[in-house]
């Protein structure tokens, strides 16, 4: 399996300039993401506040995806389910798949909303954010899915094919997903509950019995990306070369915190690239 220098996980701005920086700084990079450097900055109305930009989120877009194009930075484009400390290097898995890298660059951004009560406590226990990994888990049972985005509807499809029943609870308007095992259900979940797996997932108004709860959403709790990964009120703390705390994993952009902004994200994913080669350096000369 080929090792890369870092591997960069999350398609936003974040992302996008670590990869860029990185290319620049000569590391052999891998680049994680959706295309299109995802809803928070396609979709702004309009920007103010960031350099040389003066149009909505779709012209940012554009004048990003034109200089990916010059520069040649490449996107895979996948999304990342787990990440792991393989002996002094990292293991990120996407489904099957498995890719090696020495460093890792979470820029995963966060996710609105946070989390419900016994969403964390019951994460492995019944709670999933992955439907290809765990949905085989689900044969002939039932389980709920969560889903913050149409974009995620394939992955409920896909629970549908090892449930035997799934409720499936948009958290947006419009969709027309429902039929077969697949049941609707329009109203807000609140809490999981059950003695040591998942038995319920309240909602606003009733409760479904259910085995699992799959959240689908764009941006997963990190520490659930990266076992043992330390946070701090839903954020990773970083020091201010962009360290976490685990040796080799840096982080940047919205994932470690306030203020929320492009021109805050775009630093730091530079600097995490920077902390990535001095890491490296030190690494390789040990
Ligand atoms: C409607 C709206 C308007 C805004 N307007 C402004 C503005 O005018 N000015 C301003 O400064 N800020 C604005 N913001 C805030 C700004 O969008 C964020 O600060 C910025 O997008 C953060 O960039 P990021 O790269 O850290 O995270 P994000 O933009 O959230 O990007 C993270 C990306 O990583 C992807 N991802 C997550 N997990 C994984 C995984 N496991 N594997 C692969 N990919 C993954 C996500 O799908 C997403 O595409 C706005 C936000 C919103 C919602």
């Amino acid at each position: 399996m080929k090792l890369y220098d870092t591997a960069i996980v999350g398609g936003g701005i974040a992302g996008y300039t670590a990869a860029l920086t990185s290319k620049n700084l000569l590391l052999d990079y891998i680049w994680f993401g959706e295309e299109g450097f995802g809803d928070k900055l396609r979709l702004a109305e309009k920007i103010t506040n960031f350099p040389t930009v003066t149009g909505d989120g779709a012209d940012f877009a554009k004048r990003l995806n034109a200089q990916m194009g010059s520069e040649k930075i490449a996107l895979t484009p996948k999304r990342i389910d787990g990440i792991y400390r393989t002996g002094d290097n990292f293991t990120l898995s996407h489904g099957g798949e498995l890719y090696l890298a020495r460093t890792v660059i979470l820029a995963t951004g966060v996710e609105a909303g946070g989390r419900i009560r016994g969403e964390k406590e019951f994460l492995g226990k019944g709670v999933s954010y992955c439907a290809v990994c765990d949905g085989a888990l689900y044969r002939g049972k039932t389980v709920a899915a969560v889903v913050s985005s149409p974009k995620f509807e394939a992955e409920v499809q896909y629970l549908a094919q090892f449930a035997k029943n799934v409720f499936f609870i948009p958290l947006y308007r419009g969709s027309a997903l429902s039929g077969g095992n697949i049941a609707a259900v329009e109203k807000r979940p609140v809490a999981v509950e059950g003695e040591s797996r998942v038995e319920r997932l309240v909602l606003e108004d009733g409760v479904l019995k259910t085995d699992g709860v799959f959240f689908l959403k764009n941006s997963v709790p990190p520490a659930a990306l990266a076992f043992g990964l330390e946070t701090e009120e839903g954020h990773v703390k970083v020091d201010r070369a962009l360290k976490t705390n685990l040796a080799g994993l840096f982080a940047a952009g919205d994932v470690t915190g306030r203020p929320y902004q492009y021109a805050k994200a775009a630093g730091e994913g530079c600097v995490a690239a920077h902390s990535v080669r001095a890491y490296l350096r030190e690494f390789l000369r040990k």
